[in-house]
């Protein structure tokens, strides 16, 4: 976590547009990507208005209260603090979801594993289990895309399992969230799909100390055996809980690939595949569960 904090000037003008203009150059300034975006998305969020409203309404005060919170945020996003954290919330997939420091933000990367499990031979009412759901991103694309699909989402962080079930709530989703050290609080249940983002970070990497990484829980990010641990306990009990011809897909680290591919290998899988993510890294490993060798 990054404490060393830097108190910006506020302007002096209180409209609208000279408020975001200021926020941009500070964000231009600390090197963020996409300044404007995001002094205009903080601005949305502060008064809870459209992108739209804050075009044709850009000559309009601020109130006090509202001037005060905006460069409170905008603060805050200069020292380092995720944008998702300050505002609360994020986007991905078609859904828009709750964020908070008890887990990780959800990254457009994972989106390549919810496509390919919608893209599985599975039936009209697979039962499908997220491990490690956090937010409940995952499960919740899933149940989005197939109300059919019985969805269960378990994380070990209490604070999440309430994240996504308001997460549900809010995209009137159906799944069920619940308690569970990966596998451990799970009945003799059997998945037609079991997926999981657990953490894969390797505990000495300097990626640690870069971005968002700084905010967001060591428990969700990092895993021993060079960010592999819990990886091998995904795979080292997935088949007591998978069908026969059951799919299991997991995220991992770019370097990690052929180190998830083997362990799948060495447990029978077969279909093993990696594919990569928007950057073409390797991104998700997966393979099928057949109790019969081909
Ligand atoms: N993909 C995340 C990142 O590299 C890490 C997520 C994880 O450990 N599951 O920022």
């Amino acid at each position: 976590m990054n404490n060393a904090k830097t108190q910006y000037v506020e302007p002096s003008s209180n409209s609208i547009g000279h408020a975001i203009e200021t926020a941009t150059k500070v964000f231009n300034d600390a090197k963020i990507d996409n300044p404007a975006f995001e002094a205009k998305l903080l601005m949305q969020h502060c008064i809870d208005e459209s992108l739209a409203f804050l075009i044709s309404h850009s000559a309009d005060a601020l109130s006090s209260a509202q001037h005060e919170q905006f460069f409170q945020w905008v603060n805050r996003r200069y020292n380092g603090e995720p944008i998702a954290y300050i505002v609360g919330e994020t986007g991905f997939w078609d859904l828009n979801l709750y964020c908070n420091s008890s887990t990780l933000i959800p990254r457009s990367d994972t989106e390549i594993l919810v496509e390919w499990a919608l893209s599985l031979p599975l039936p009209n009412d697979a039962s499908v289990l997220d491990l490690g759901t956090g937010t409940g991103a995952i499960a919740l694309s899933l149940a989005s895309q197939h109300p059919g699909w019985m969805v269960t989402g378990v994380d070990v962080v209490m604070d999440a399992v309430v994240l996504a079930k308001r997460n549900a709530e809010r995209n009137q989703l159906d799944a069920t969230f619940l308690q569970s050290d990966w596998f451990a609080s799970l009945q003799h249940q059997k998945f037609d799909l079991i997926v999981s983002n657990p953490p894969y970070v390797e505990e000495n990497s300097p990626y640690l100390h870069k971005g968002d990484l700084r905010y967001e829980p060591q428990t969700a990010l990092v895993s021993g055996q060079c960010g592999l641990a819990d990886i091998r306990t995904i795979i080292d009990n997935a088949k007591d809980y998978l069908t026969n011809n059951g799919w299991l897909l997991i995220e991992h680290g770019h370097k990690q690939a052929l180190m998830v591919q083997s362990e799948l290998k060495q447990k029978q899988y077969i279909q093993i595949e990696t594919r990569k993510d928007l950057n073409s890294l390797d991104r998700v490993t997966g393979g099928c569960n057949s109790f019969f060798r081909r």
